[in-house]
């Protein structure tokens, strides 16, 4: 194939894509209406930090409905490029505007985030919803005097508010101690017999201090 051949099949290819814009936006317009009729009221789109709604409605996003604006650069762009008489081949850089994302109003408010658009204020659950942070629980048996004067919530969401003190409550056969009075305890080693056993007590209820024996 000749250089000039290709040049007259790409401006065919240009002529018949540039011919087929009209049916293209004729298609994406009934595509908005069917949506729209079906009870998707709602269009998102990205904003910056966050999903942004807006009513279908809304003079903010009107231009993304205007589907004739949306696919006006590439048709000129190629209006352009067939008007040259030296033309090269090559890809065009216009895309159509974007598309409008449909919603209906359950399926936004099923969205971990979003924001309602501060011009049209769709009615929505929420103005601004965030995506709840993870926060790590901690084991109660974990807690330490660390952790006094932090606030607290429960597994099932009830505020407890600051932390005032850590209670350690040990139930033993022979009653129960608590950490309040500074109270320490002691383990027998698996190994020792009774007779040392007895002694180290009566060692103890003395008010001697002894080695615990190995
Ligand atoms: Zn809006």
């Amino acid at each position: 194939m000749s250089k000039s051949e290709s040049h007259i099949e790409a401006r065919a290819e240009l002529r018949s894509e540039l011919a087929a814009i009209p049916t293209r936006i004729q298609a994406e317009l009934t595509y908005i209406d069917e949506k729209i009729a079906d009870g998707c009221n709602l269009i998102v789109n990205d904003g910056e930090k966050t999903l942004i709604v807006h009513e279908v409605t809304c003079t903010a996003i009107a231009r993304q409905l205007d589907r004739a604006s949306a696919w006006r650069w590439v048709r000129e762009e190629i209006e352009i490029e067939l008007a040259k008489e030296h033309f090269v081949p090559h890809f065009m850089n216009e895309v159509p505007g974007k598309m409008p994302s449909f919603f209906r109003r359950e399926e936004v408010e099923r969205l971990s985030e979003y924001r309602a658009c501060g011009t049209c204020q769709p009615m929505l659950a929420q103005r601004e919803k965030k995506r709840p942070r993870h926060i790590p629980s901690t084991r109660l048996g974990s807690l330490g005097e660390q952790h006094v004067g932090r606030e607290f919530v429960t597994a099932e969401g009830y505020l407890l508010g600051k932390l005032r003190v850590v209670r350690v409550v040990a139930e033993f056969e022979g009653g129960t101690v608590t950490s309040d009075d500074d109270a320490s305890v002691s383990m027998v080693p698996l190994d020792i017999d009774s007779g040392m056993l007895q002694a180290m007590i009566r060692e103890r209820a003395a008010g001697r201090v002894t080695r615990t024996p190995r």
